[in-house]
């Protein structure tokens, strides 16, 4: 920062999935490059951000009617800089300063790093700037980007956009095609979080099943973790989203075989129907998704498996959505996300007929809301009796004699601390339920870098 420079204060808010989450750590990072310093409260801020979610039109109404209310303050404090950024920003692009004249800047999801410099100008103009087109992001290390959010886990993105045309699904119109990110730069990513002090890294993509393919001589997803799980000083890798059409049987394997890799599976089912799934141009029927869970809990019988769900889309039957809700009941995920159907302007399910009525729609995700409740209340209970391996994430806030952490299969449980610091691992007996927490003591110190299961193998394989 040139010297003398006002300190600026930013306020930024981020809605939507883990890859805005990351993005919004850039955009923290390059402004702290530039000499803002971070504020909670609007109040306080000298520019106010957000970086936004499109995926259903519930997210986008969101952000207009946060920004609506900002204008109160905008007019009270007219030097105050508002932007809207990410997802929401490249869809709607001119029509978000139609509808709110406050808001001072407009960045899509191409020009992210271009950012520092649209902010400057948007100070420097005092009119709105609005920065979004057709370019895509270029793909680069996104390792100088210091800043995370505090705790033991990194986000990496190993990726960006999707080529697949789920029919509901506006994420390709916004992110762009799927271009996946090298493997030696992902790597050098990995390194600088380890240096860093993170020991999780938590790899992301729209598809990661499809990575590399659009590279010459790249691993596949399954060698990508094969080649994170050697770098030093990683102890968890976790990532998202699996696409279940594009699930090898190579990555059972390394869930099973890499003793780094958590037995944590993320895979969207959507429906369980096969009409419905043809219709949203998933690429795979029931039965395919049911056989890919059964080869992976026979290869790992204590997987964590989540899920998201639509319920509503066009089309879908009473019978449709008997089979949704047969297939949570056969398969039993530890979390299933139930989303009603929005229609998003530009994706082909939109202009399919049948939709189906609004009373039925919030009905039917009222029931599979209910139904999933209580078979995850039922699968957290089988977990009463069990050792788990607890990475400590935080001190718990509530319970100051408490540490948070996670258990291998994406649990979060709560352990009377002992001494215990965030980064530690310590084994648990998990001892009990209160609501979405278990609770667990500690069983004795794990060595530090080296997981339960690693001690495992040493022990069966001397
Ligand atoms: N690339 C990821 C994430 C996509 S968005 C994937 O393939 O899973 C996350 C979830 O939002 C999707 O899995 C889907 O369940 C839900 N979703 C996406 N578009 C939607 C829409 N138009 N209406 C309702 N839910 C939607
Ligand atoms: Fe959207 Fe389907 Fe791509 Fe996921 S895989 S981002 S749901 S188009």
């Amino acid at each position: 920062m040139p010297q003398n420079e006002p300190i600026m204060k930013l306020c930024l808010r981020t809605f939507g999935c883990q890859m805005n989450k990351r993005d919004s750590e850039i955009i923290l990072s390059m402004l702290a490059d530039d000499g803002y310093v971070r504020v909670d409260r609007e109040d306080d801020a000298d520019v106010i951000l957000f970086n936004t979610c499109c995926v259903r039109a519930h997210a986008e109404q969101r952000v207009y009617s946060r920004m609506q209310q900002l204008a109160k303050l905008k007019g009270r404090r007219p030097e105050l800089i508002l932007g809207i950024g990410g997802c929401m920003a490249q869809k709607e692009g001119h029509r978000i300063v139609e509808r709110l004249p406050h808001v001072d800047l407009v960045f899509g999801t191409g020009v992210l790093y271009e950012l520092p410099e649209l902010l400057r100008r948007a100070i420097a103009d005092g009119g709105p700037v609005i920065a979004v087109d057709e370019r895509t992001r270029p793909m680069r290390s996104q390792a100088e980007f210091g800043l995370r959010e505090r705790g033991v886990r990194a986000w990496i993105s190993i990726g960006e956009g999707c080529d697949n045309r789920c029919a509901y699904c506006v994420v390709p119109m916004v992110r762009g095609p799927e271009r996946s990110k090298p493997p030696e730069l992902i790597l050098d990513e990995v390194r600088c979080a380890i240096e860093r002090g993170y020991t999780e890294i938590f790899l992301l993509g729209q598809n990661v099943n499809s990575y590399g393919h659009d590279l010459v001589s790249a691993p596949d997803f399954a060698g990508l973790l094969e080649l994170v799980n050697e770098v030093p000083g990683v102890r968890r890798i976790r990532f998202t989203t699996s696409h279940p059409k594009d699930m090898s049987p190579r990555l059972v394997e390394v869930i099973r075989d890499l003793p780094r890799v958590c037995e944590h599976l993320h895979l969207p089912v959507q429906s369980g129907s096969s009409r419905i799934l043809a219709l949203m141009n998933r690429g795979y029927a029931r039965g395919d998704y049911l056989d890919k869970i059964e080869l992976v809990r026979s290869a790992v019988p204590d997987i964590g498996l989540t899920t998201d769900v639509i319920v509503g889309f066009p089309g879908e039957t009473e019978d449709d959505f008997d089979e949704t809700r047969s297939l949570l009941e056969q398969v039993r995920f530890d979390t299933a996300y139930i989303f009603k159907f929005s229609p998003r302007d530009g994706t082909s399910g939109e202009a399919l007929p049948n939709s189906v009525p609004q009373h039925i729609i919030v009905h039917r995700h009222r029931m599979l809301l209910e139904i999933e409740k209580e078979i995850s209340r039922v699968r957290m209970g089988e977990l009463v009796g069990t050792k788990q391996e607890v990475l400590v994430e935080e001190l718990c806030k509530q319970e100051p004699e408490y540490i948070v952490g996670r258990t291998r299969s994406y649990r979060v449980v709560r352990v009377r601390s002992d001494g215990a610091q965030v980064g530690d691992e310590v084994e648990v007996d998990v001892t009990g339920v209160r609501g979405w927490t278990l609770y667990g003591t500690r069983v004795k110190d794990t060595p530090r870098g080296v997981s339960a299961r690693t001690c495992a193998r040493v022990i069966i394989d001397s």
